[in-house]
């Protein structure tokens, strides 16, 4: 008899599925959302817009309003292209599949943000994790040696990383960048609203550097819509393996209403950073509670119990992520995205009840 396991690739059978917790009902601290729904007045004009649009069409497959209104908006240096992906997930895989040459690896510091791997595997390419040291920051002796060993395609630097939060060191990453002059390496910037730094400045003065973008953590996850920055001769090249029309008219749509509407983004983004100063400095008080600095929307924690902790508040219908089994480094790590105020008062009182009765 014919079954799924005659036919599947054996990394796929081997593989777990990427498990999303359903949050029904749950105040949902687990993925990096922008807490702040649409407001009222400016979903109406959303919904006006998308009204108007021709949805028995295919979409534009390279969108020039949205695509010029993204290099206006975000800094892109002239002569720089930009390609978009249904989420920065999948700009992850289109870069695996078109660097897959036999033999070719993946590299990035380890823990990191799983698709880089994920992407790796299934597109063949070997995966080499290299670890942060014990405070999150790069062993940049271990990445050059790493490097110069393995001379990995890709190269994935996650600024700010996820799910540590930390911002590498500049002097680290120039140091790293030099190392892998025989590797593309991409810059994952999707926490950069969180971050006020960048290097999207500075692409043109290397040949080897793409920065990736997302419009997930800036407000509008449901629309799947991240970017690929950098020079034309590799964008040229990433496009072919790219879906014909991967993203949506609906989405081209709504991504040039956010960029039309910037400034709310960009308040809401300030307010997260403010939570997340205020979140840092109360969960600091608590007992046995170690918060680890971070540059994104979320903060790093780590506790006596992680299991238990992440029960408890599940208990208080409060949905984390538990990242203890991820890596030996987040032995005890729960990762808490910021939340509204009132969200990160419930957080606070129900850790406070979790630490107590320890
Ligand atoms: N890069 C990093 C570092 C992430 O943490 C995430 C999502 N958590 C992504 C990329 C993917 O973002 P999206 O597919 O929503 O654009």
């Amino acid at each position: 008899m014919l079954n799924p396991e005659n036919l599947i690739r054996p990394e796929v059978l081997a593989m777990t599925r990427y498990a999303v917790t359903d949050a029904d009902g749950l105040i949902k601290l687990d993925a990096m959302e922008n807490p702040f729904p649409l407001p009222e007045p400016l979903a109406h004009e959303l919904g006006q817009r998308l009204s108007q649009l021709a949805l028995n069409r295919y979409p534009a497959p390279h969108p020039s309003a949205l695509i010029e209104k993204l290099k206006r908006m975000m800094d892109v240096p002239s002569g720089c292209d930009v390609l978009l992906g249904n989420g920065s997930d999948e700009i992850i895989s289109m870069l695996a599949v078109a660097c897959a040459r036999p033999g070719a690896k993946v590299l990035t510091p380890v823990p990191s943000f799983v698709m880089y791997e994920q992407t790796a595997r299934l597109a063949q390419l070997e995966f080499i994790g290299v670890p942060l040291k014990d405070d999150f920051t790069l062993d940049t002796q271990a990445m050059s040696l790493a490097l110069e060993r393995h001379q990995p395609a890709l190269v994935y630097l996650a600024y700010p990383n996820n799910p540590t939060g930390n911002l590498f060191d500049t002097d680290a990453l120039e140091q790293i960048i030099g190392a892998a002059h025989a590797s593309l390496v991409v810059i994952d910037e999707a926490y950069q609203p969180f971050a006020e730094h960048s290097w999207m400045k500075r692409l043109t003065e290397f040949k080897n550097v793409l920065v990736m973008r997302t419009f997930s953590k800036l407000g509008l996850a449901g629309i799947r819509l991240g970017y690929l920055v950098g020079a034309p001769a590799w964008l040229a090249q990433i496009d072919k393996v790219r879906p014909p029309y991967n993203t949506n008219v609906l989405t081209q749509a709504a991504a040039e209403f956010l960029l039309d509407h910037l400034t709310l983004f960009d308040k809401q983004a300030a307010l997260l950073r403010a939570e997340r100063a205020r979140l840092a400095t109360l969960l600091a008080q608590l007992p046995e509670l170690t918060v680890y600095p971070s540059a994104g929307n979320f903060l790093l924690v780590r506790t006596p119990d992680a299991q238990r902790v992440f029960d408890h508040l599940l208990a208080q219908r409060i949905l984390v992520k538990n990242l203890s089994k991820m890596h030996p480094l987040l032995l005890h790590c729960l990762r808490l995205t910021v939340g509204t105020p009132f969200e990160n008062e419930q957080l606070l009182a129900a850790l406070k009840t979790a630490l107590v009765e320890a």
